[in-house]
């Protein structure tokens, strides 16, 4: 290792293809049912994997990090990618790789420290795509098999215990059952879930406000109506799809 550290050391370059899963079968039982293959879905899989306990991944897009194929809508992610540090002195380079990655605000943890996000790109602030492949390639260097394509529609309790999955497959639909259900679905964690009417009173979805930045001159954010008394003037598409719909509340 040279005078400075860099991410691009600790890849997994080497990794066989990764393989993939079959549709999952309807009937089908885990231990562990993960809903949404984002930052937060690919490090639970790690770990269940790691630690062996059964688990099936779905994510309903056509692949990992979706929400980074369109957001945030600047492209440039606001989580630093801090590749390269000075020769810290006396720490060693386990302490270093160490410090790396507690400053690395975009790569993901195991074992390994490989994939890292610093050889998908150098950028101090990297492209959101960058980050696409980079967890792409983290769920096949550590094969956490996650299956595309797959939505959750509803959770609910099952008889006996754990929980019933309904789920959208390619193969058509499916219910799974899981004794823990991970709901790693960010924005659409209300869809699997359910009610979330305490939410839709008081939020605007970013996915739904406009591209034109335009429309929010002279407008006052919702802090600043509590703080001053003046109403809010966001553009509000309703939450009403959300606030309505049929889905049952986990139990
Ligand atoms: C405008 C904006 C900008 C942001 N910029 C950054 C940034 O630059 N850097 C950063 O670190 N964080 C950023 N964040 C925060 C970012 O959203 C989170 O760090 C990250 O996306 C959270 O990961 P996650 O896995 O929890 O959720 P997500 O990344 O949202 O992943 C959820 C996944 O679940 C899938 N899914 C949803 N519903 C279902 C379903 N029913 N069935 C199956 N799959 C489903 C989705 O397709 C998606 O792939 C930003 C957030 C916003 C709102």
């Amino acid at each position: 290792m040279g005078s400075t550290w860099s991410a691009a050391e600790a890849t997994a370059e080497d990794a066989e293809a990764p393989a993939r899963p079959p549709p999952l079968k309807d009937g089908a039982s885990y231990e562990c049912l993960v809903i949404g293959a984002g930052p937060a879905g690919l490090q639970a899989a790690y770990f269940l994997r790691k630690f062996g306990v059964t688990y099936a991944l779905v994510e309903a897009a056509h692949g990992p990090g979706s929400f980074f194929e369109t957001y945030p809508r600047g492209r440039r992610l606001i989580s630093i990618n801090k590749t390269h540090f000075p020769d810290l002195g006396a720490l060693s380079p386990e302490e270093r790789a160490e410090f790396a990655l507690r400053h690395d605000w975009n790569s993901l943890l195991s074992d390994e420290r490989a994939p890292l996000m610093g050889a998908f790109s150098a950028a101090y602030y990297p492209h959101a795509d960058d980050l696409v492949r980079y967890l792409a390639a983290y769920a096949d260097a550590h094969r956490l098999e996650p299956r595309y394509g797959h939505r959750a529609t509803r959770v609910e309790a099952a008889a006996g215990g754990g929980f019933s999955a309904a789920l959208e497959t390619p193969d058509g639909p499916a219910t799974v059952r899981a004794t823990l259900v991970f709901v790693a679905a960010g924005l659409g964690a209300a869809a699997p879930v359910g009610d979330w009417r305490w939410r839709a009173a008081a939020t605007v979805d970013y996915g739904d406000l406009p591209d034109d930045l335009s429309v929010f001159a002279g407008n006052r954010t919702e802090s600043d109506r509590r703080f001053r008394g003046n109403p809010l003037r966001i553009p509000q598409k309703s939450r009403s799809a959300v606030a309505s719909n049929s889905f049952p509340a986990v139990s």
